[in-house]
């Protein structure tokens, strides 16, 4: 049997330079392809002008450029795009476009499903399906643009948020390739300050991604306190409050114009009340922040509300007196479920899943357990 074909997609520039040279070919090889891939959007060899006809041929036998097939499309009355993409025969991911006035912003996933069960997320209800490549997650950007392209007003990807489907810092060594990608003038030339990964607090990949490629850095926080974190985002009982935020102070402390942004979540009577507002304002003291305050976005069976905009505002304000730059993001997309925790694809359920949350704020605290992720 033939070996199965490589897809360069997800290959970086140095993942290409070890290819390439493993063929027998020359490095600048790989500034060329990352160019036609990435900029032209050219998957077909034979188009590939600047690469020898010999060259060409062989790439065709033993390469591919392959990307995650688009099964459906929405457009919400705010202009939101949504996307659903098929993986595999049993896993589909979400990728959102949000068009704002000066910017574009493309929310990608990194796994299909997630592992975390944070008991306010869609995302959550689903279960865990695996890991995405790094094709993957980079053919995302390639479809949007395309996809993107061909509608009236053509906007431009100019932000990209890892921040629909998955806990991008537990699948490092796709996300690694994929962020480099992101960033190189020879492929999509962004800004590392408009690339952001999102985590729920992993604080080991919150190093790695550190030394690897310290692009900015959001952490959804949504509790001012262990004991309820621990209840809204389990995670936290392996990576406590204080070492997330060691982590993070640590991961702007060479950058003086890094920022962390802080999500946080608005849920009605459970982390939306004026001492927690306080709390939170001591917590982040003297860590370089902005807080984005997420009304929260109900979906079936949920069992959180909405807070109050009079409480969602109280809280602002009190952040805000401290301090803290603090907004509250707009829900968008919410008529074609693409709001923040939303996403679902059509990951087969998880079935013992669902542990139910009473009173997640009288919960008492939890002895710091070492549980593995997701358990
Ligand atoms: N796993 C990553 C990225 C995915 S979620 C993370 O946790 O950061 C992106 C953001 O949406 C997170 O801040 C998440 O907590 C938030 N979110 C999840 N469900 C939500 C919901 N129903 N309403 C509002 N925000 C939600």
């Amino acid at each position: 049997m033939s070996k199965p074909k490589i897809n360069l997609l997800g290959l970086s520039r140095a993942g290409l330079e070890r290819y390439f040279l493993e063929q027998g070919e020359q490095r600048f090889r790989a500034e060329q392809i990352l160019k036609w891939i990435h900029q032209q959007g050219v998957k077909d060899f034979a188009a590939m002008t600047n690469l020898s006809v010999a060259l060409r041929g062989k790439l065709e036998t033993i390469a591919e450029i392959s990307l995650p097939e688009v099964v459906g499309e929405q457009l919400s009355t705010d202009g939101t795009r949504k996307w659903l993409l098929r993986v595999d025969p049993q896993n589909s991911i979400e990728m959102v476009f949000i068009p704002e006035n000066s910017r574009g912003t493309l929310c990608i996933s990194s796994q299909a499903g997630c592992a975390l069960n944070c008991a306010f997320c869609a995302t959550a209800k689903q279960g865990f399906g695996r890991n995405l490549s790094s094709a993957e997650i980079i053919g995302q950007l390639w479809l949007a643009r395309q996809l993107l392209a061909e509608t009236a007003d053509a906007p431009r990807i100019t932000n990209v948020v890892l921040m629909g489907m998955g806990e991008p810092l537990l699948n490092f060594e796709a996300i690694a390739p994929a962020l480099d990608l992101m960033i190189d003038d020879c492929a999509w030339g962004l800004a590392k300050r408009r690339v952001t990964v999102s985590t729920a607090g992993v604080v080991p990949g919150i190093k790695q991604l550190a030394e690897h490629c310290p692009v900015s850095l959001a952490v959804s926080l949504h509790a001012p306190d262990d004991a309820l974190r621990d209840q809204l985002v389990p995670i936290n009982r392996s990576y406590p409050i204080k070492e997330l935020l060691t982590a993070c102070r640590d991961y702007v402390a060479d950058d003086r114009r890094a920022k962390i942004t802080f999500e946080y979540v608005m849920l009605d009577g459970v982390n939306d009340s004026a001492k927690q507002a306080k709390a939170l304002a001591r917590l982040l003291e003297g860590i370089p922040s902005k807080v984005n305050l997420i009304p929260f976005n109900p979906f079936p069976g949920a069992e959180f509300q909405r807070s109050s905009q009079a409480n969602i505002d109280r809280f602002r304000e009190i952040l805000s007196a401290a301090g803290l730059t603090t907004i509250t993001r707009r829900p968008r997309g919410q008529d074609i479920a693409a709001a923040c925790g939303r996403l679902e694809g059509d990951i087969l359920p998880r079935s013992q899943r669902i542990a139910r949350l009473r009173a997640a704020k009288q919960a008492s605290p939890n002895p710091r357990s070492h549980a593995p992720i997701g358990a």
